[in-house]
């Protein structure tokens, strides 16, 4: 375990190298003039530091170990950047029509994706069960559901699970924490423990337990205890039928993001490490794992860019008026509390200015008084025209636009090193345009509809 802890940390970039990755990200976005009137703001996702973040997770779990590793999609909607998990022989964890097509377009093979949405119609499940993807039952009616699909369609290749809510209580977000007494999420461990034992008593396809303990603003001790409770359960029900049923233990999220610092902690390493203490049984060869992290494989590998447009001092405030607000920070402008954003200021040849400290608001570019990026917070003075960089934006930023004043979504770039080491630009996704705004508003004109 010590070996696995400092092989794995010795891949992960340090906090200078993503600091000098950023200051070359944003001269890049400079030369290359991907800032202009028409797109004021861009992201871009360095691929060195998604690749480290990749083989750090894989290097994390000894190849002895066979486990799935999948991108939770919708942290990172981008699909030549899924294409490049895939290629790495990562999975998808998918939870709508939408991300599920998304993951097939973007190569995953079926046998690697898992379908995790809460409310799957009748026909996602004869979808799933007829590609043979994995999926986990969110309660006791969709499981009814499935026994009716499965009698229509015959035998499946899809490894089917139950969520189950190991009800340890929440984090520091309420909104992330998955596993309270009333989430929203799976079966009831200490509701319902005895009926779902029961249930994969009866159903011999019922082969995988999924649990989602832990995410941002929970403690790795409080989601590892989370998954022991799961794999006593999964023990449980083995010794109930006399035979390994349970053949995969399926963990959602789990490790949060450092989004006060270029450093990268807790690792992997850590998790595994909280996860080996409280569940040793989860290492010990009886079961397989799926993993489905979003934010930690992501958020360190993006920045988005936006140029600075005004300056002004109000009632004794200055504030800078810049392009990236609401549409594509919503969290952390709704819930600036949990999910404060760093930035960095950079002058407009795309240096980093460090000097003359001083109190200021960045706001957004929206019409309403809470789109702050950052509110009184003390950064290099800003002057029109410079740009802000904000870091730790690779998960869910660019995969979460909101429309509101009809802001379109950026144009996301990537940066990263080809065969001979030399760091290479592409485009991952366009800008939308102004066409596309007016065109998605809706019919030029009502369209009647038959009486
Ligand atoms: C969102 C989600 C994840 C990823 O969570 P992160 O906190 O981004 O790692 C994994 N599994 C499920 C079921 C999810 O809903």
């Amino acid at each position: 375990m010590i070996e696995t802890t400092s092989a794995a940390r010795h891949v992960l970039p340090s906090s200078e190298t993503l600091l000098r990755r950023r200051a070359e990200v944003v001269a890049g976005v400079v030369r290359h003039g991907f800032i202009d009137d028409a797109q004021p703001l861009c992201g871009v996702i360095d691929l060195d530091t998604l690749d480290e973040l990749m083989r750090d997770l894989a290097v994390t779990y000894p190849p002895e170990m066979p486990a799935l590793h999948t991108i939770a999609a919708k942290a990172i909607t981008l699909r030549p950047v899924l294409a490049r998990f895939a290629r790495a022989g990562f999975g998808c964890e998918v939870a709508s029509p939408g991300e599920l097509e998304l993951a097939l377009a973007a190569g995953f093979p079926v046998e690697r994706i898992v379908l995790d949405s809460p409310a799957k119609t009748t026909s996602d499940l004869a979808r799933a069960v007829e590609l043979g993807i994995s999926f986990n039952i969110d309660n006791f009616e969709e499981l009814a559901r499935v026994d009716d699909v499965l009698a229509r369609v015959g035998a499946t290749r899809s490894i089917i699970g139950i969520r189950v809510n190991p009800q340890t209580g929440a984090g520091a977000i309420g909104a992330m924490s998955t596993a309270t007494t009333t989430s929203k999420f799976g079966i009831g461990l200490a509701d319902d423990r005895a009926h779902i034992i029961d249930a994969f008593a009866a159903r011999p396809w019922l082969t995988q337990l999924h649990v989602h303990s832990g995410s941002q603003g929970v403690r790795l001790e409080h989601a590892a205890h989370g998954v022991r409770l799961i794999v006593d359960l999964a023990d449980a029900i083995n010794a109930r039928v006399g035979r390994r049923q349970i053949e995969r233990i399926d963990m959602g999220g789990g490790l949060p993001v450092n989004f006060e610092s270029d450093d990268i902690t807790p690792t992997f390493a850590d998790h595994r490490a909280a996860l080996q203490q409280a569940a040793p049984g989860l290492f010990d060869g009886t079961y397989g794992l799926v993993t489905e992290f979003g934010r930690a494989l992501t958020a360190k590998a993006g920045t988005v860019v936006a140029r600075v447009e005004y300056t002004k001092v109000t009632g004794g405030r200055s504030i800078a008026i810049a392009h990236a607000g609401v549409q594509v920070a919503t969290r952390t402008i709704f819930a600036p509390g949990a999910w404060p954003l760093r930035i960095d200021v950079y002058d407009p040849t795309g240096r980093r200015r460090v000097a003359q400290p001083c109190v200021q608001d960045v706001a957004g570019p929206a019409c309403f008084t809470g789109d702050l990026l950052a509110t009184g917070r003390e950064l290099p003075r800003i002057r029109p025209g410079d740009l802000v960089a904000v870091p730790e934006t690779g998960g869910y930023y660019f995969s979460t636009h909101f429309s509101y004043n009809a802001l379109p979504r950026p144009a996301v770039y990537t940066i990263g090193s080809d065969a001979h080491g030399h760091r290479r630009w592409s485009l991952a996704r366009r800008a939308q345009s102004i066409d596309q705004i007016v065109a998605e508003a809706g019919e030029p004109a009502l369209v009647p509809l038959p009486a």
